[in-house]
């Protein structure tokens, strides 16, 4: 090589996940490290001939911002080349998201396989909406081997949907069973692994959803949404999407771009203070069990082992006194916050019973796995010591 030329950047394929995230979305030739952010909600089209492609293509770039924004498409570049995605389609939540999906692929007459540990909002949106539309939900046990398969009805099923891990307890679902499913459309909504835990498509499901609100933003600054998957599904979610009008934000794309530059360290950090946390727990008399994929305790352990390549900082845990134990915990931490949300700096916890889950019966309760004394923790990037210190003294 002569010293005038410069070098081929390195290929993505001989590259570790926490190395993409150092670069994932910084268009070719942009010198600007930092991601650039476009403001303009519309552009000069330069010709009318120009202005009708773009109107109905889901490529373009520079048009109108619901359809598409060069900010959002870079966050969205990101993430598909961190899932090993042909595209992606970024939202303005997590739940924009996964309505997207749903209301976006299926109709009146179809049937869904979810399973029944979801996150509240998705668990809403399927036993609440889909019913008024005309689509039929079937819940499964996604921890069974063969569970979401065996609900599947040939010709009337469009989705089947997963959540791994499931938010509050940390359930996992087999990827390579969920993928294995042929005939409906495979979505894995999988906030809490992130990218750098696990890549769904590699294991033949169909689409991956985050809310990146979460861990991939991880700065509670973004409030966002993204879908990958073949360029064609995409394109569908796109067609509906932008009728849908829940588009993500330039500004919270950029800070999203920002937060999955560090996405490796963080969630290496937090998974390893989720783990120390845990086994403070599991010593202590006060607390019946303890939640989190790294613990050797977690049912589905070995999955875990094998399924991810990290696991992220949620855990949760149950406190023998019960719902006024849950209460007076979440009352007397000092340095944690009681906060709703996961994947940010600061450590949070929250008390399902007497907050998000306050209106549910104690069957209700049950059904959800979620016991009075339910615990739900996001550790952040404080010293470990220090939050040990903390759940310690306030138990
Ligand atoms: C928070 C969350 C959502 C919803 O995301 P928003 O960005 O709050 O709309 C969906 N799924 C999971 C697993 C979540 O934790």
């Amino acid at each position: 090589m002569s010293s005038s030329e410069t070098p081929e950047p390195v290929q993505s394929e001989e590259l570790q996940p926490e190395t993409l995230t150092i670069r994932a979305g910084r268009p070719e030739g942009q010198a600007s490290m930092a991601p650039i952010l476009w403001a303009s909600t519309t552009y000069d089209m330069g010709s009318l001939e120009v202005g009708r492609e773009m109107a109905h293509s889901s490529r373009a770039k520079k048009f109108y911002s619901r359809h598409g924004n060069p900010t959002v498409n870079a966050f969205e570049s990101a993430v598909a080349e961190l899932e090993g995605a042909e595209a992606a389609r970024a939202y303005a939540s997590g739940m924009g998201a996964i309505a997207g999906v749903i209301l976006g692929l299926c109709s009146r007459g179809d049937h869904i396989v979810a399973q029944k540990q979801l996150y509240g909002g998705t668990m809403q949106l399927l036993a609440g909406v889909c019913p008024r539309f005309g689509i039929d939900v079937t819940f499964v046990d996604g921890t069974q081997p063969g569970a979401f398969a065996a609900a599947v009805i040939p010709g009337r099923t469009m989705l089947v949907f997963a959540e791994t891990p499931a938010n509050p307890l940390l359930d996992l679902v087999d990827l390579d069973d969920l993928g294995a499913i042929k005939g409906p459309i495979t979505v894995v909504d999988a906030t809490l692994a992130t990218p750098l835990g696990a890549r769904p498509l590699d294991h033949g499901v169909n689409l991956v959803l985050h809310s990146a609100t979460k861990a991939m933003g991880g700065h509670n600054d973004a409030t966002l949404g993204v879908v990958s998957g073949e360029r064609d599904l995409i394109d569908a979610l796109w067609s509906f999407a932008v009728l849908q009008g829940a588009c993500a934000s330039p500004f919270d794309s950029l800070n999203a771009i920002r937060g999955l530059r560090t996405l490796g360290p963080r969630l290496r950090q937090q998974g390893a203070t989720a783990v120390a946390v845990g086994r403070a727990l599991e010593a202590n008399a006060a607390v019946n069990w303890v939640r989190h994929p790294g613990l050797e305790s977690h049912p589905q352990h070995e999955l875990g082992r094998r399924q991810y390549r990290m696991h992220g900082g949620v855990l949760s845990f149950d406190l023998a006194g019960g719902l006024e134990a849950g209460a007076n915990f979440v009352k007397s931490v000092r340095l944690c916050r009681p906060a709703t949300s996961m994947g940010g700096p600061e450590t949070l916890v929250t008390h399902p019973a007497s907050t998000t889950h306050a209106g549910m019966t104690a069957e209700e309760l049950a059904e959800s796995g979620i016991t009075p004394g339910t615990v739900r923790m996001s550790c952040g990037l404080e010293h470990v010591d220090d939050v040990v210190a903390d759940v310690l003294r306030a138990l």
